[in-house]
């Protein structure tokens, strides 16, 4: 059996290792625009050591992803951050990130008291004896809509979008309740279903309450790669037995007689394939083969970012925190967020000096398109030395790099679950051709490699999901 693969970011390299693992004999091709393997995952080979300029980290509770990694032999490579507490920057100050809150939205005002003015405050505690909320159950709406609505603009600019835009490159009000927090619109339902008084405190305070009390020495959040992610794309790629071919843009698949061509790279024909491209991609070349699906998926839209990766000779200065957000409404601020990789990571801190990540953009601002490197760079020093007071020309910049991510993460819009259910189903009519990444059902690492594995088993027409074999 003959596979193409388009796309060898991690959503692609990870099917390729499926399909190789679940068809020993099945011969895989993997094309790719890029010069190189990764897509998003890009570890930059600095002076001072392997650097991540794209992913940075993953979340190591999810323990299929876990597996999957031990399974490659990465087990050792896993590595821990130094649990240092991430702070916020809001209202000119650096203050610490609110505890006991929903992606810093709050049950009460206690957890967010430090950050908002008395008006908020007193909104958010009188929020659940106000008019109940007009929830339909199976709905979706926006996150931003929901709390502006309920608390008021200060959580969703100060905490929701701080914390949501880390993760999304979106602003509260272009991410989906339902899609982003699915907990959430759980919660909201619950309430409805249960005749409850229905009000965005006691869905707060309901998931609150379900999460377990902690049990011994506190577990890692967070997982990296010592040699940063390079580790898992290598291992992926040589795992999967493709043929894998870099400069490789494809431009159109179609049907033929006896399988799919698909057209750039080789011009070669298959029997399966498997699109592992960020959504407008896949829509495209979906555009013959499922005009529907091709159709639906269109409306997925991407956000760009930037991401500014320096090392510094000194860290001295720099404060002991593992990064700052940067609230949504602070002025005269432009990046959105800082990472201290090397007080965040035990085995960055060993290289000596500090190595610290600025991020920029946010869905439908044009940062990543139009600002000059130079004047990233100003930015960055600018804004790390009025949040932190630390003088990054003073401590000596000897290594930059500046990476743009042009359509870096799908925004998962109030539109986002209900896209993604009708393109599943207007595909699933196409026998033979399969689609993944990380538009599809989540855009952590553990995500996409948790659909892409199960786009490859549909693929091979088996939807059950069986051990790792090593
Ligand atoms: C700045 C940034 C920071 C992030 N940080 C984290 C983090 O810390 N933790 C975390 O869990 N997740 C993080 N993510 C998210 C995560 O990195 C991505 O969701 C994931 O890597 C996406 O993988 P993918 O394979 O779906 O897509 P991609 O990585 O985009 O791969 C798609 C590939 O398809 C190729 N391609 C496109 N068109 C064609 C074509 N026509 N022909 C051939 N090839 C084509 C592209 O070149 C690319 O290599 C971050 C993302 C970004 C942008």
């Amino acid at each position: 059996m003959r596979y193409a693969i388009i796309g060898a970011g991690l959503a692609g390299l990870t099917a390729a290792v499926e399909i190789h693992r679940r068809d020993p004999d099945a011969q895989i091709d993997v094309y790719e625009a890029a010069d190189r393997i990764g897509g998003k995952l890009f570890t930059a080979p600095f002076e001072s050591g392997p650097t991540d300029v794209g992913a940075e980290a993953f979340l190591a509770r999810n323990s299929e992803a876990r597996e999957f990694f031990d399974s490659l032999g990465l087990a050792e490579s896993v590595v821990y951050p130094s649990g240092l507490a991430s702070a916020l920057y809001s209202g000119g100050e650096l203050q610490l990130l609110p505890q006991n809150t929903v992606m810093g939205i709050p049950g009460t005002s206690a957890p967010v008291a430090h950050l908002v003015s008395d008006e908020t405050r007193m909104r958010i505690d009188a929020e659940e004896a106000a008019e109940p909320l007009n929830w339909v159950v199976g709905e979706d709406r926006s996150v931003g809509d929901l709390v502006r609505r309920r608390y008021g603009d200060e959580i969703a600019d100060r905490t929701v979008s701080a914390l949501l835009g880390g993760v999304y490159s979106c602003s509260a009000d272009d991410l989906g309740v339902r899609a982003t927090i699915p907990a959430l619109a759980e919660a909201l339902d619950q309430l409805v279903l249960s005749n409850k008084h229905t009000t965005l405190s006691a869905a707060i305070k309901i998931m609150l309450s379900a999460r377990p009390a902690p049990v011994g020495e506190p577990q890692p959040v967070f997982g990296a790669f010592r040699g940063g992610y390079a580790e898992l794309y290598e291992a992926l790629a040589e795992e999967s037995g493709a043929d894998i071919y870099l400069d490789a843009f494809v431009s159109a698949v179609t049907r033929t007689p006896d399988g799919f061509r698909v057209t750039g790279g080789e011009d070669a024909t298959y029997d399966k394939v498997l699109l592992a491209t960020p959504a407008p991609t896949t829509a495209l070349l979906l555009k013959s083969l499922a005009p529907d699906a091709s159709q639906t998926l269109k409306s997925v839209k991407l956000a760009n970012s930037v991401v500014v990766a320096m090392k510094f000779d000194s860290a001295e200065g720099l404060p002991d925190y593992s990064g700052v957000l940067v609230a949504a409404d602070e002025p005269d601020v432009h990046a959105k967020a800082f990472t201290f990789s090397s007080k965040k990571w035990p085995h960055l801190a060993e290289r000596g000096g500090a190595l610290v990540r600025a991020s920029f953009g946010r869905f439908g601002d044009q940062i990543a398109l139009t600002t000059d490197e130079d004047t990233l760079v100003d930015w960055a020093l600018d804004d790390l030395q009025a949040i932190t007071g630390f003088d990054g020309r003073e401590a000596g910049l000897s290594e930059i790099l500046t990476q743009r991510w042009f359509g870096g993460l799908p925004c998962y819009d109030a539109d986002h679950v209900a896209t993604v259910e009708k393109f599943r189903s207007e595909l699933a009519a196409v026998a033979g051709v399969e689609a993944t990444g990380a538009w599809a059902d989540g855009v952590g690492v553990p995500a996409v490699i948790a659909d892409a594995r199960a786009a490859a088993a549909r693929l091979l027409g088996d939807n059950q999901l069986g051990g790792i074999q090593p």
